[in-house]
């Protein structure tokens, strides 16, 4: 029986070198949408196509992805760009339709990888069959289950297996839709040093202006590619358009993507991460704290035009300055920042409440 020792690269660095960008839609929509955005791609030096077939909805009634339909769609794109083409597989059904219309690389999606059961009527499916599969993370932040899922393909004899890291369901509210938890990756990696190991900063994010930032993170963590959504027009695209952009915005991204050589060890690495995720996090929730305080100046700002009282009490002010301050200093912040900040934080309470008192609005 094979061994995660086996594990051949899924991608030859001769033909496809680091970074190995894949890039599509998150769905096929219609023939002209895939041959749209597939010639934009292949115009910018894309190799690799990604489109969803069958859609793995939270919800039913939102689009289920096209079904197989789409699949001769991907098999003109081949035809007519040469590049290669992949596509998520949940069950035995979508590996039969992708084989038949000779999809090149399966991936198995974040719901899929969370359920031994489809693991591995996927892996008995693929018993005797050469062909590329991507596992990208389970929903939850479970090591052994992404393992589990590379271990059942194994033995049933597919040895060119690599993950993506799409991020993990999150319960907190986050910036990203998906926090990305760098370690697990990392650990994978660790635990198999020759998987090839591709980022997804599209479904990390969420949206679209994260996907820069995400991207460099996971080149700086010596990834061996990125897997982003694109599309010909994403604000009209049918399933996650808020993440999804531009072959035009994917070729800017690109291109200012650095790829640096390893400074940091590994550890070193995933211990940065770990620490930037964490003030994401606290800024995260800073800003949510600004807002919640400033909706409360707002009724204040309100109450005071009700009853006819000046917007700046000077006694107010005193004491916040000398309330907060002592406390900043007894955590060992400087008085100096605790004053900046809360005289930012009172000037804009003093913006908002003059324009509540100077707008027109009846007050009952
Ligand atoms: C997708 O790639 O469009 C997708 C459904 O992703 P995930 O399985 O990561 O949610
Ligand atoms: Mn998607």
């Amino acid at each position: 029986m094979k061994t995660i020792l086996d594990l051949k690269p899924v991608f030859n660095p001769d033909e496809n070198p680091r970074p190995v960008i894949i890039a599509g839609p998150c769905s096929a929509e219609t023939e002209e949408q895939v041959m749209e955005t597939a010639h934009q791609l292949k115009n910018i030096g894309i190799k690799i196509y990604r489109a969803g077939i069958w859609k793995p909805r939270t919800r039913p009634n939102a689009f289920e992805g096209i079904g197989s339909i789409g699949l001769s769609w991907l098999k003109r794109v081949k035809e007519e760009t040469g590049m290669l083409t992949t596509t998520e597989v949940a069950n035995m059904k979508h590996v039969y339709e992708a084989l038949k219309f000779g999809v090149d690389i399966l991936w198995i999606g974040a719901r899929t990888s969370a359920n031994p059961f489809a693991m591995q009527e996927i892996a008995d499916t693929l018993k005797g069959v050469d062909i590329p599969v991507l596992v990208k993370n389970p929903v939850n932040p479970d090591i052994e289950l992404w393992i589990g899922g590379i271990e059942r393909l194994l033995a049933a004899g597919v040895d060119r297996i690599g993950v993506i890291h799409r991020g993990f369901n999150t319960y907190s509210k986050s910036v990203y839709r998906n926090d990305p938890h760098w370690q697990l990756p990392i650990e994978i990696r660790r635990r198999i040093p020759n998987i090839t190991l591709i980022g997804d900063p599209s479904h990390m994010a969420g949206k679209r202006e994260f996907i820069m930032d995400l991207s460099q993170r996971a080149m700086d963590l010596q990834y061996d590619g990125l897997m982003i959504e694109s599309h010909c027009d994403p604000e009209n695209a049918w399933s996650d358009k808020d993440q999804q952009v531009t072959p035009e915005h994917l070729k800017y991204i690109l291109d200012k993507l650095i790829l640096r050589q390893p400074k940091a060890s590994d550890q070193q690495a995933i211990t940065l991460e770990e620490m930037r995720e964490e003030i994401d996090k606290y800024d995260q929730e800073l800003l949510e704290i600004f807002d919640k305080r400033m909706r409360i100046s707002d009724q204040i700002g309100t109450f005071k035009k009700q009853n006819n009282i000046t917007i700046l009490q000077t006694s107010r002010w005193d004491e916040i300055v000398t309330q907060r301050t002592n406390t900043g200093l007894s955590k060992g912040l400087s008085e100096e920042f605790v004053t900046k900040i809360f005289s930012a934080i009172h000037q804009e309470s003093i913006n908002r409440q003059t324009r509540i008192m100077n707008s027109d609005d009846k007050v009952n």
